[in-house]
């Protein structure tokens, strides 16, 4: 008999590491790792594509019902279309990070990307790291990890990888917004990584799942 399909939350704030923490996971229990993220910058890279003001609201919402952003998976790591181009690295850049934050506060936005993400679980058990996976995506897994870090460490990570990313004033915008703002989820554990190796911090992540009641066969791959 097949294993259920799982989902793996991890949520947190930007340069948290909590990424580089799901991408390792995953790889190493052979699970899909979804990267919600890009999704949103996805859908705010469309809007300097389209010339759209990232704070109007409606023009965004037109947008996303003309726009057809497409979700897939390629070894084993989320992929998104936009009207069938891959952005690929342009996702990260700086215009994407000062705009991201503005279309993700979008109800509808983040309404018709959940729905995305929720439907690949029937592709198979999933880590998904976000803002709102164990809050809003997922809320019933009992697999629900915060990844924590202090702000000097989180400017440290992203400087250190060559990127300027005003990650404390998109943590005050993702954290305040109305819908699905970022929180712990209830259930969730947080570990603190200030001041722990990416393989401690995985480490600390399997024996949380293991408490939580991961099956064995899965952790033990
Ligand atoms: O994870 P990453 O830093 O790439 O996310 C970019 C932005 O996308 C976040 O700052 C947030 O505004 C938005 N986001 C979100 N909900 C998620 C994932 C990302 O609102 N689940």
């Amino acid at each position: 008999m097949n294993s259920p399909t799982i989902a793996i939350a991890i949520d947190g704030p930007a340069a948290s590491g909590k990424s580089t923490v799901a991408k390792t996971l995953a790889k190493r229990l052979g699970l899909i790792m979804v990267n919600t993220g890009a999704m949103y910058r996805a859908v705010a890279w469309a809007t300097i594509q389209k010339n759209i003001d990232p704070t109007d609201t409606d023009a965004v919402i037109n947008m996303i019902s003309e726009v057809v952003f497409t979700c897939g998976v390629e070894d084993g790591f989320s992929t998104i279309l936009v009207d069938g181009f891959y952005p690929g690295e342009e996702l990260r850049q700086d215009a994407v990070n000062g705009r991201v934050s503005k279309v993700a506060a979008i109800p509808e936005v983040r309404k018709l990307l959940v729905a995305k993400q929720r439907e690949y679980l029937r592709l198979g058990s999933v880590v998904m790291e976000g803002r709102d996976i164990g809050s809003v995506v997922f809320p019933d897994t009992p697999f629900k990890l915060y990844i924590d870090a202090s702000e000097e460490v989180r400017l440290a990570r992203r400087s250190a990888e060559g990127l300027a990313d005003e990650v404390a004033k998109r943590d005050a915008e993702d954290s305040k917004r109305k819908t699905s703002p970022l929180i712990v989820a209830d259930g969730a554990t947080v570990i603190d990584s200030s001041e722990m190796g990416i393989e401690e911090v995985v480490q600390a992540a399997m024996d949380i799942l293991r408490e939580k009641g991961a099956p064995e066969e899965l952790l033990n791959r």
